[in-house]
């Protein structure tokens, strides 16, 4: 746990809060500035700063217990889709930095994530990158 975060603390019931869900390693709760009805936030436990730092295993475990809270709160809140996102770094439209999952049930209309607007794939910058992306992989 790192002291000066407040996801840590949230995950560890040291600062209480609505806990949806509960296990070992995840903690369950709702955004404190929902951008839809039930907005809710997947925290592990542990401290990880963001993506490039989460354990392999509980990276396995996250998308698991996305699809079992997107599935039940589907049901529960009769939202019409859902959006399942994380940030990672300021560049990322992170904020709190300790690793999250956003929970975004959709309703019909609700215009509560948007996109930027949409740029061209041009088929030789596309070649490019998918060489640096397959470099780096091969290196590893
Ligand atoms: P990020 O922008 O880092 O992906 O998301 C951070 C999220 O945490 C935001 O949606 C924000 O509303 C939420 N948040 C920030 N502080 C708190 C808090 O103390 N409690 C809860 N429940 N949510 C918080
Ligand atoms: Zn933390």
């Amino acid at each position: 746990m790192k002291e000066d975060c407040i996801f840590c603390k949230i995950a560890n019931g040291i600062i209480p809060s609505y806990t949806l869900y509960e296990d070992d390693d995840f903690r369950v709760i709702f955004d404190l500035g929902p951008v839809s009805k039930g907005h809710a936030l997947i925290l592990p436990k542990e401290h990880y700063a963001n993506i490039y730092e989460l354990d392999e295993e509980i990276a396995s475990k996250v998308f698991v217990l996305a699809k079992k809270m997107a599935t039940a709160m589907t049901e529960a809140f009769g939202c019409d889709g859902f959006n399942i996102l994380q940030n990672n770094n300021e560049a990322g439209g992170q904020t709190v930095f300790h690793f999250h999952m956003h929970l975004v049930p959709r309703y019909e209309g609700d215009g509560a994530i948007k996109f930027g607007k949409a740029g061209e794939a041009v088929e030789e910058k596309l070649k490019e990158l998918e060489e640096k992306v397959k470099e780096v992989l091969n290196s590893k």
